[in-house]
C-alpha cells in the first residue's frame, strides 16, 4: 500500500539549530560521536545523551561497554548493522541485532555491559537516553526489547518509515510503550525528489538526525549527514530531499521541566541524590 497522508496542523516546525556531534571515547575504549550531552547540546529536555557509532574498523568497537551502573533515566539502543550481547546483573540476556531496539529503563539502578559479537565489519547505531521524571526515577528497572521483524513499519508514497515508538498520522503504532515522555521514534527512509509530513505533538521537543543524504526543512534549513536539528514549535513537519535518497530519525518526547544533576552513569534532580547513587553502588545495593 503506497499512501501519502493528509497531515493536520498549522503551525510547520522549522530548524531552529543545527547540532554537529563531537568524537568521543566511551566504555573500554569505543569510538563514537556524541550528539547530545556535550557542550554545545547538553540536553533537549526528555533527551540527555545521543551517541552514533559507525565503523567498520574492529578496533573502534571491540572493547565494548563491560559492566557499569544506570541509574534514573532510560538507555535506548537502536541497532542498524552489527550485533551487541547485552547482560545485567539480575540475569537478564539478550542480542540486539540489526534493525532491533532495546528500551532499557534503569530505574533505581542496574549494572550492565553491552558487548559487540563480531571481530570485524560494519558495527552502526544509536544510543539515546531518556530522562525520567523525580517519582519514577526509583522505579525497577524492565525492558522492552524488540527484534527487527517486531518493529512496526509504514510505506508511503517514496517513503518507508520504521515506527519505534509513538504513532503516525496513518495510525501506526511503535512496539514501546513509555507513557511517562510520550516518545515518538521514527527511522525515515525518503527516496530522492521527495516530501514527508508528519504530525507532530506541540507538547514535545523534537529533533531530526541525518543517516544519510540531505534534507530541507518545511519553512526553510537544510541538514546534511551526520546533523541533528532541533525542530522549533509547533504541530506539524514537512520535509523534501534533493537529488539524493536519505535517511533519518525522527525523534520527539514530552519535556519533563526538572532539574538534570548528572553523575557519570547517573541522572537524578539533585547533587545529593548523586552522591547517594555512587554510594548505594559502592556498597552493593544495585539490583
Ligand atoms: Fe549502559
Amino acid at each position: 500500500m503506497s499512501v501519502t497522508p493528509a497531515v493536520s496542523g498549522k503551525r510547520p516546525r522549522s530548524l531552529e539549530r543545527v547540532v554537529e556531534g563531537i568524537a568521543e571515547t566511551d566504555g573500554a575504549g569505543v569510538q563514537l560521536k556524541r550528539i547530545i550531552g556535550q557542550p554545545a547540546l547538553d540536553s533537549l529536555d526528555p533527551f540527555l545523551l545521543l551517541d552514533n557509532f559507525r565503523s567498520d574498523c574492529a578496533d573502534d568497537y571491540i572493547a565494548g561497554f563491560p559492566a557499569h551502573p544506570h541509574r534514573g533515566f532510560e538507555t535506548v539502543t537502536y541497532l542498524l548493522a552489527g550485533r551487541m550481547r547485552h547482560t545485567d546483573n539480575a540475569g537478564h540476556e539478550g542480542m540486539i541485532e540489526a534493525g532491533g531496539v532495546q528500551w532499557m529503563t534503569a530505574g533505581r539502578g542496574i549494572v550492565h555491559s553491552e558487548m559487540p559479537q563480531q571481530e570485524n565489519g560494519l558495527l552502526e547505531g544509536f544510543q539515546l537516553w531518556v530522562n525520567l521524571p523525580a517519582s519514577h526515577k526509583m522505579d525497577a528497572p524492565s525492558y522492552q526489547e524488540f527484534s527487527r521483524d517486531r518493529i512496526a513499519t509504514e510505506n508511503r508514497e517514496n517513503t518507508l518509515i520504521k515506527v519505534i515508538a509513538g504513532e503516525t498520522a496513518l495510525g501506526t503504532k511503535g512496539p514501546v510503550n513509555q507513557p511517562l515522555t510520550e516518545p515518538l521514534c521514527l527511522d525515515v527512509s525518503l527516496q530522492a525528489e521527495s516530501k514527508f509530513a508528519e504530525r507532530l505533538p506541540p507538547s514535545h521537543n523534537a529533533f531530526l538526525y541525518v543517516i544519510h543524504g540531505k534534507l530541507e526543512v518545511g519553512g526553510g534549513g537544510k541538514l546534511a549527514r551526520d546533523q541533528l536539528g532541533i525542530l522549533s514549535a509547533g504541530d506539524r513537519l514537512e520535509l523534501t530531499t534533493g537529488a539524493q535518497d536519505a535517511r533519518f530519525l525522527l525523534v520527539a518526547g514530552k519535556p519533563l521541566k526538572e532539574p538534570i544533576a548528572r553523575g557519570g552513569p547517573f541522572v537524578m534532580n539533585t547533587k545529593e541524590e548523586i552522591q547517594k547513587a555512587f554510594a548505594d553502588y559502592k556498597a552493593g545495593h544495585f539490583g
